[in-house]
């Protein structure tokens, strides 16, 4: 896969992208991430990539010309399955759209800031719009990291255990069961006797059992609607 993130602020994404997983990822070859700086396509002598708002309201709006140079210098060397645009106002990001961005091939993600982007750019360029949830952030690199983050884990050969992505919350319309390690007994804080059992078949009963206990006291909504994470 490969992604490129089109962001006014580069730095911004530099420590999420370059450690644990995704490093792994990336030195393994399976995620090529590429940060472009939307300064180089600003305007004029001092690369300007924002202005005043037309209509009054206060704060500035990312101008169409950078937007549109940076997006189309992409999309005219390779084709995209998605261009994304990280916005509040998106499809807010669940399992299930993760599971079906990790398999595309190419895609773009280009980062807001200040009051967003001329909204013909999304009109005309962008083709799925994506919210990290209901609030607002001061720019779109948080999201693009956390969207990176979700799917490249999904990419087949980047967790070195591959079932364990599909174990954790949400694959199965579950929460995940709670988890322990060494020592068994911490100060007498016990582990569940079960998991020390060595019983394959007791141990995936009570799994099963402590995910749909806790989905029904945490989050009841996925048991009601489990469309909602698809
Ligand atoms: N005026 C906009 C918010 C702009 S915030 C509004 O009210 O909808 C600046 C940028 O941060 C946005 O352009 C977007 O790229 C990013 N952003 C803010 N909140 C976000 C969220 N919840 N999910 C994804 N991106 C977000």
């Amino acid at each position: 896969m490969r992604i490129d993130i089109i962001s006014a602020v580069p730095d911004l994404l530099e420590s999420p992208l370059s450690h644990s997983i995704i490093k792994r990822a990336r030195d393994k070859g399976l995620v090529e991430i590429h940060v472009v700086n939307l300064h180089d396509y600003g305007k004029g002598n001092y690369k300007q990539i924002d202005d005043y708002g037309f209509g009054g309201d206060a704060g500035m709006v990312i101008k169409p010309e950078p937007l549109y140079k940076a997006i189309t210098d992409l999309t005219s060397q390779r084709d995209y399955d998605h261009v994304i645009y990280t916005s509040p106002d998106g499809e807010v990001l669940s399992q299930g759209l993760c599971n079906s961005l990790s398999t595309a091939r190419n895609i773009i993600i280009l980062c807001g800031h200040y009051k967003g982007i001329d909204h013909r750019i999304r009109e005309h360029l962008i083709t799925k719009e994506i919210s990290i949830g209901s609030y607002v952030l001061s720019g779109g690199e948080l999201a693009a990291a956390v969207i990176c983050d979700s799917i490249i884990r999904l990419i087949p050969g980047v967790l070195t255990d591959e079932t364990s992505a599909l174990s954790d919350s949400f694959q199965d319309g579950l929460l995940a069961p709670p988890v322990y390690t060494r020592p068994a007994d911490f100060m007498g804080w016990k582990v569940p006797e079960v998991l020390l059992s060595g019983n394959p078949r007791l141990i995936q009963q009570w799994q099963e059992a402590q995910a749909v206990e806790r989905t029904r006291r945490l989050r009841p909504d996925l048991l009601e609607d489990p469309e909602d994470i698809k």
